[in-house]
């Protein structure tokens, strides 16, 4: 039980880019200050994920999107996710995507705010052939069919 006065701050899964973790494929960050702010305003606890870094891609990585179709397709083993090089990481990307809704059931996390225009992370838009592309990206496809609030953030917000 917390302590008299402090309030219980609900958990939720952010893309740890936006807290401002270095783990985009380029070594950057996307740190979002309004986006802290927000999470205080509404009583939520961010925990940090990066799927892209948990499923062993490593930091630089080559930038990727999804083949074609969309994420749901990649979910189903009907499209892939490649490399500009034309390396599939498909794999990769389930067991990030994977990796995200274990964290949420492990800390009990109905709400996600996610990286736009990630090939992993992105709710509203993604990449798909290279292009960016209406649609969910990997993670936030399959956290959305568990029934999971997800919210897409635009990133670098001051
Ligand atoms: S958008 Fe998602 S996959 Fe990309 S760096 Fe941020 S947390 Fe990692």
């Amino acid at each position: 039980m917390s302590p008299e006065g402090e309030r219980e701050l609900q958990p939720v899964l952010v893309s740890a880019c936006l807290l401002g973790a270095e783990c985009r494929y380029d070594g950057a960050h996307n740190h979002d200050a309004a986006l802290t702010r927000l999470l205080e305003e509404r009583g939520e606890r961010a925990v940090p994920y990066c799927p892209e870094e948990r499923s062993g891609l490593g930091t630089p990585r080559p930038p990727v999107w999804i083949e074609s179709i969309d994420a749901d397709a990649v979910l189903a083993g009907e499209a892939r996710v490649v490399t500009e090089g034309g390396q599939d990481v498909s794999a990769e990307f389930l067991t990030g995507a994977q990796g995200a809704l274990s964290v949420c059931e492990e800390i009990g996390a109905t709400r996600a705010y996610l990286k736009e225009r990630s090939p992993s992370c992105g709710v509203c838009s993604t990449h798909v052939g290279g292009e960016p592309t209406d649609g969910p990206g990997v993670t936030t496809a399959l956290l959305q069919s568990a029934g999971v609030e997800v919210e897409g953030v635009e990133g670098r917000r001051p």
